[in-house]
């Protein structure tokens, strides 16, 4: 006997028929004597209905600004979420399991007071573990926890997966399932290149690289917490039927185990490919080389929430003018080059020159720790096929490079064949 945490995401529970398909899922592990949790997200398309409506609704009232209260925002968009656990715990029920829906606020999972953007602090599994002992199925609301000021608090966008594994934590689970529309995580988006191949494991520090770098399984939090805390996490697909063959195997269950490093025998170089579109360069030319530069530009940008993603900085020739070139999101491109004219004199450089549409690739692999020449190979390839960079980071375990827009299929393709990653 075990106990597991069960998630579902928002496909997985986008109409009742899928419900009750959860429902079977989770049967078949309470039959096979397990204590089980599940956490569940909105039906799909619910949160961003949700979202549009709080959006709209400054400006239908005619209200000057078209902000609004981060508090009420979090009321409306968590109510996806209380909906599909009251519907599972009835089509549990229907089945002959006993279940009870639990709404964040109820448990409590504590958050904290960032309203929309809130970070679990701590969860409180006592009631829990003791009902899962009596048999009964706890069905928690994802997304949302209960802020210090006493309000609903939701977790930002694709926070359910982070409440999951934080649950799997705090009732110190053995494993924490999530399930979604795809049957695990590939060595790269199997729509752009067919030949991508579902990986039976991968490291925490890879999958953490993947999700940063653009791979949309988990939310980038939830692979944090999972490594933080060990979770051994499972990501499959709830489309497959409840009771094919294996879908039951406790050490073996079909999907994609994200765990440690120790657990994987046959270690590749390469892991997977991960790509990011709507980059935007910004380069800053003829910037003063002094101390103070660096936060002169990102502080301004830090302030006005402007994630900053790749930075490169030339050295320069002769110790008094450099370029400084970064990405930030496209959508945020307008806001940075305003923000950067306003600090134009007191910072020191000529111009602004940006460019939007690209599209950021990323190797990623924990052998790159021990093996020259990854690198090397990426950049041969891509030239090979005429691509031109138009900067590169990098971490122990990624390379990361910037590209036009048009290219992004072809270097994904590109790089996916060069490592031997493709299919046989
Ligand atoms: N329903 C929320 C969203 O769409 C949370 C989640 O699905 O993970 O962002
Ligand atoms: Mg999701």
């Amino acid at each position: 006997m075990a106990r597991i945490v069960m998630k579902f995401g928002g496909t997985s529970v986008a109409d009742i028929a899928r419900i009750h398909n959860v429902a079977r899922h989770v049967k078949r592990e309470v039959d096979a004597g397990h204590e089980v949790a599940v956490v569940v997200s909105a039906m799909a398309g619910k949160t961003n209905e949700l979202v549009q409506w709080a959006q709209e609704m400054p400006r239908v009232s005619g209200a000057d600004s078209p902000f609004f209260d981060a508090r009420e925002y979090d009321t409306i968009v968590a109510s996806g979420e209380q909906v599909t656990s009251g519907l599972l715990a009835i089509a549990l029920q229907s089945i002959g399991v006993d279940a009870r829906s639990w709404q964040g606020w109820q448990i409590p999972i504590r958050t904290d007071n960032a309203h929309g953007a809130a970070r679990i602090l701590e969860i409180d599994g006592s009631e829990i573990v003791r009902r899962m002992g009596l048999g009964q199925v706890a069905v928690i609301t994802g997304f949302q926890g209960l802020a210090p000021d006493n309000r609903i608090a939701t977790l930002g966008r694709g926070g359910s997966d982070t409440s999951a594994v934080a649950v799997a934590a705090a009732l110190k689970a053995d494993r924490c399932d999530i399930y979604t529309d795809v049957d695990g995580v590939y060595t790269t988006d199997p729509r752009v290149e067919p030949k991508a191949r579902r990986l039976s494991r991968i490291s925490f520090e890879e999958m953490l690289e993947l999700a940063s770098q653009g791979a949309k399984v988990l939310q980038v939090r939830s692979v944090e917490l999972a490594m933080v805390h060990k979770v051994r996490t499972f990501v499959r697909s709830s489309f497959e039927d409840p009771d094919a063959p294996g879908m039951g195997d406790f050490d073996n269950p079909p999907g994609t185990l994200i765990c440690d490093e120790d657990e994987i025998v046959e270690q590749q170089v390469v892991t997977g490919i991960a790509y990011a579109k709507d980059e935007a360069q910004i380069s800053l030319r003829r910037v003063a080389d002094r101390p103070g530069v660096s936060a002169g530009i990102f502080g301004p940008l830090a302030e006005a929430n402007i994630n900053v993603d790749m930075i490169v900085q030339n050295v320069s020739e002769d110790g008094s003018k450099t370029d400084m070139t970064f990405t930030v999101p496209t959508g945020d491109l307008e806001k940075a080059v305003r923000v950067l004219e306003k600090v134009k004199d007191s910072v020191g450089f000529d111009v602004i020159q940006s460019e939007a549409g690209l599209v950021k690739v990323s190797v990623i692999g924990i052998g790159m720790r021990s093996h020259a020449g990854v690198a090397a190979t990426a950049f041969k390839a891509l030239a090979e096929k005429g691509i031109n960079i138009r900067a590169i980071t990098t971490s122990e375990i990624k390379i990361s490079i910037l590209i036009d827009g048009p290219y992004a299929e072809l270097a994904v393709r590109t790089l996916h064949s060069v490592y031997g990653l493709d299919k046989q």
